[in-house]
């Protein structure tokens, strides 16, 4: 079977789009780069060395891969490998800081400085292979390699076999014998000079070549005789004159040109969006490498090819690869004739073989991990021209994360650092088990913004209830919607995945979706949704339409955005043996403690299997929105007397008092942190025109329908969300908290009679005053203590407070006197901090992110200068007053990575909490930041 690389390199590189590319500290000779100690804003502390370029190959010694952010990543690669001993065709690198240098200051030319030092590094090469750049009899070719400092794949091309002209082409033939090599190489040489230097598009020349192929009646290029060739090389050179543009016969002109095409290239388009998509920032520029050439084109005893040292896709521990007799650079990869997969070099060439295997071993031994290679063999020996550490799947990253720790080659400490937080997230959720066929390609009908992963696969509907019903009898199904709100959580909880046609990553769909792990995707403009009539028109790609209706199956495909209109196939998350040994090593490194946020017993026990050592968030509102419950609240709402108050309570109370046995029972032994009601209460009611529900509730109440709209309406608030809320609801309507206390400590003291370890912490929102706090503290205690008196016993709980008002932060000190813990509501704080409404940042956002005045959503990463600021103030005032309290946060951003490296590291919280989908997540990121204390 033909192992299809250049498909695997795609979907790699397509996975890396979610990378996070990790801020690393490296030290280059006289200077220190350094990331901030959050490592989320990185800053370049100092610059770096004057030596525009280092030498290697011919066993040079000195650089290493630490240098990466000097040399690039191919060129402190090159380096390495020829420090340790590996044949590597001998050149020198460029730094990145010749890249800024030319870039900031010499507007397309080469700084003479630079290209002195070019000189002068080119005669130790020369010597070195002991020929000379230009000569009429033993030439020097070169290569021409660009390399940053973070892999970006087709950014700027690699020119081959530069030095190349009339002269030296025939030098070059009568040197090694074999002229077809040698007009072979020119051509190559003319394409690639035209098409990377001088911007030629490369069909110009592909034409060129075809025609002459066709003419001859030849298939694949190395048919082309000497004679075929040289024609080549005149219609190539056809080609420029078309484009007016001059080809260079004077080789230093050649490569003068070469060097400032790869700088210049960093300031591309191209590049530059590159950079932007994969957040790649504070990088000096690239690297260009000069290499002396070695060539796979010369015959049946040379070729080229690539190869990763384990499988990328499963981990397992064999050479992955494909090689090509008788062909240069990336015709591999090009698919220029179909390449022999790796295992077959060892009957090709068994000595040249032997040697790469172990070479493979050398680098992985060295490296610590997985190598991604590409190797020449001119005339039987063996060089090797560039390694990296490979991309891979997650289950792959589990896998070799683990065996390199039997096998010795790394410790713990760094095999938590090779898996990825995406690469978790690969695992977690139910994935399409052949993304890569036909089926599922053709049954692409369109796609929106991939919000939350995963693969979800049911039948269409179109509201909420329609949901509830069908999921009730089993019946998998996907929620789509215009966009949702409030009102559609049931039907999103029990879908099987969400679609909307508005709305972005930070919508209401979006955030909720995240939450409980369901797969969604948002803001799909081709979709029209048709509620009356239940259809969902699907607008492809090329116009035409697809009509679904409610009931249909449908598909999506959470990772990437895209639908389908079928049915298609899902392989479950693999927890297996590999990530559960994997996860003992994290929780071992692992400093703070992950709790989860979870409203049911079932979300509980879901965290607990996760690994979640408690609840760090127990929403109780949402306790409220089941079907048979909300009549009781609106009652309680709206009710205009005491008993009808009070019948509403005492409905209520069993309701919340068996949620939280339940959730104590799942948590047995860690603490359940409970928010008392938070939301402003109108977020309850129905809407003024919703008959039916009106109608019910107004016999439920003996109030006429009119009565009720008008109650409706005066409940509701301008701004809700700095409205009645929080704690000032429950200063307002102690009843209510009075009510959620009792069903606490009740439900705790049950569990504890059925030998639970309860351990309630109870939490109050919203405070940003003292005498709040003070207000509902005494309230709760004074209701936990008549429950106790009834009971004839008692429990430990503990009465704490979230920090999520800047004016909460900022008085602390004061606060920490009163409550037993904080946990900081990052959502909020980050909200009243920014004066940004989270429902509505879906406006500006983005822009702000293009125009660089945000670098990332402060919604999604912990905004570390402002809002980090009054965290950290908080925790430090806090602690002064109560040195072990307990500090920890339970916003979204408690399962974004780089905030919990925050959290950890410069926060100095306890711990962090997020949804139990995420705690696997927190958990490596909590151990990641542990290795980087
Ligand atoms: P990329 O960054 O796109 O991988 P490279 O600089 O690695 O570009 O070059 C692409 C290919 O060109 C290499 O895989 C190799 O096959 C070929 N190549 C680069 N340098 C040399 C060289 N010195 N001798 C022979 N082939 C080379
Ligand atoms: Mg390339
Ligand atoms: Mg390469």
């Amino acid at each position: 079977m033909r192992l299809n690389l250049a498909f695997l390199a795609l979907a790699l590189a397509g996975a890396s789009a979610f990378n996070v590319p990790q801020p690393i500290a490296f030290r280059a000779r006289s200077a220190v780069y350094s990331s901030s100690p959050s490592s989320i804003d990185q800053r370049i502390t100092e610059t770096l060395s004057e030596v525009p370029c280092f030498p290697f190959g011919a066993g040079e010694k000195g650089r290493s891969a630490d240098d990466k952010w000097l040399l690039g990543g191919k060129g402190a690669n090159l380096a390495e490998m020829s420090s340790i001993g590996l044949s590597v065709p001998p050149g020198f690198t460029l730094t990145t800081e010749c890249c800024r240098e030319y870039c900031s200051n010499w507007n397309g030319e080469l700084p003479p400085s630079i290209w002195s030092e070019v000189t002068a590094q080119l005669k130790v090469v020369e010597s070195k292979m002991g020929c000379e750049f230009g000569s009429d009899t033993n030439p020097l070719l070169l290569s021409v390699r660009s390399g940053a400092a973070i892999s970006m794949p087709g950014m700027m091309d690699t020119v081959l076999n530069l030095g190349m002209n009339d002269v030296v082409v025939e030098a070059l033939s009568a040197k090694t014998g074999n002229a077809r090599f040698a007009w072979d190489s020119y051509r190559r040489f003319l394409e690639m000079f035209g098409n990377v230097v001088l911007e030629i598009p490369r069909s110009e020349f592909e034409e060129e070549l075809d025609n002459i192929k066709f003419e001859r009646g030849y298939f694949e290029d190395n048919e082309l005789q000497v004679d075929d060739l040289k024609t080549v090389v005149s219609a190539f050179k056809e080609v420029y004159v078309k484009n007016k543009l001059a080809f260079p016969d004077d080789v230093n002109e050649q490569l003068r040109l070469a060097i400032g095409a790869v700088f210049g290239g960093w300031n591309g388009d191209r590049a530059i969006k590159y950079r932007e998509v994969e957040n790649i920032r504070n990088l000096l520029g690239t690297a260009v490498n000069v290499q002396s050439m070695v060539f796979g084109n010369m015959g049946l005893t040379s070729g080229t090819g690539v190869c990763f040292t384990r499988d990328p896709n499963n981990g397992k521990n064999e050479l992955f690869g494909e090689f090509l007799i008788d062909a240069q650079g990336e015709d591999v990869v090009a698919g220029i004739r179909t390449p022999q997969s790796i295992s077959e070099l060892e009957t090709a060439m068994p000595e040249v073989y032997q040697e790469f295997k172990k070479n493979t071993e050398i680098l992985e031994q060295h490296y610590g991990d997985m190598q991604d290679i590409e190797f020449t063999i001119q005339e039987g020996k063996l060089f090797m021209l560039q390694t990296r550490n490979g991309k891979r799947g997650g289950e792959a990253a589990v896998k070799m994360a683990v065996d390199f720790v039997e096998e010795g080659l790394i410790d713990k400490k760094e095999a938590v650092n090779k898996v990825l937080p995406e690469h978790l997230d690969q695992l977690l959720h139910p994935s399409f088990s052949d993304t890569e066929s036909d089926t599922y390609k053709n049954a692409v009908v369109a796609s929106g913004l991939p919000a939350s992963p995963g693969a979800a696969v049911g039948e269409i509907c179109f509201t909420n209830e329609d949901v509830v019903q069908k999921s009730e009898k089993g019946i998998p199904c996907v929620l789509v919607r215009d966009e949702t709100s409030p009102d559609d959580v049931a039907g999103m909880y029990a879908s099987e995945g969400i679609l909307t046609a508005r709305g972005g990553m930070t919508s209401h769909a979006a955030v909720v979706a995240r939450g409980w792990g369901r797969p969604c995707i948002c803001g799909c403009s081709d979709i029209k949704i048709d509620e009356a009539a239940g259809t969902l028109t699907i607008t492809k790609e090329d116009g035409s339409t697809v009509v679904m209706k409610s009931g249909d199956f449908i598909s999506l495909n959470g990772n990437t955005g895209e639908i389908m209109a079928e049915k298609i196939g899902v392989s479950p998350p693999a927890m297996k043996g590999d990530l559960e040994q994997f996860m003992t090593w994290v929780d071992e490194i692992k400093e703070i403690d992950v709790l989860a946020n979870a409203d049911t017993p079932d979300d509980a026990a879901e965290a607990r299997k996760n690994g979640a050592v408690g609840i760090g968030l127990v929403r109780t509102e949402h306790m409220f929105f089941e079907p048979e419950r909300i009549g009781q609240v609106r009652q309680l709402i709206l009710s205009k007397t005491e008993a009808q108050t009070k019948e509403a309570l005492d409905n209520l109370l069993p309701y919340q008092r068996s949620d939280f046995e339940g959730i104590f029972k799942a948590m047995d032994g860690y603490p359940v942190t409970i928010r008392l009601l938070d939301p402003p209460l109108h977020e309850f009611l129905p809407g003024v025109e919703d008959e039916e529900v009106l109608q019910k509730l107004s016999s439920q109440m003996s109030m006429t329908v009119p009565e009720l709209v008008e109650e409706i309406k005066s409940a509701a608030e301008v701004n809700p969300m700095l409205g009645l809320r929080g704690c000032r609801l429950g200063i307002t309507r102690p009843e209510i908290i009075e009510m959620q206390v009792r069903g606490i400590i009740e439900a705790a003291l049950n569990a504890i009679d059925d030998g639970v370890d309860a351990i309630p912490d109870i939490m109050i929102p919203l405070v940003g005053k003292v005498q709040e706090f003070k207000d509902q503290a005494k309230l709760v205690r004074a209701t936990a203590d008549r429950v106790f008196e009834e009971r004839g016993k008692t429990c430990k709980y503990r009465v704490g407070t979230m920090i999520e008002i800047p004016r909460a932060a900022l008085t602390a000190h004061e606060i920490a006197e009163e409550a037993d813990f904080f946990s900081f509501g990052s959502n909020d704080l980050t909200q009243m901090t920014f004066g940004y409404s989270r429902d509505d940042v879906g406006t500006f956002i983005p822009e702000y992110k293009r125009k660089g005045i945000l670098l990332d959503d402060p919604f999604v990463t912990v905004d570390v200068e402002g809002v980090g600021q009054l965290i950290k103030s908080t925790v430090k005032n806090g602690r002064e007053v109560k040195p072990e309290l307990k500090i920890g946060v339970c916003g979204e951003h408690g399962g974004d990575p780089r905030s919990v490296e925050f959290f950890a590291n410069d926060a100095g919280l306890s711990y962090v909490s997020c949804s139990p989908f995420r705690v696997p997540i927190a958990r490596l990121a909590a151990a990641q930041s542990a290795t980087k204390k």
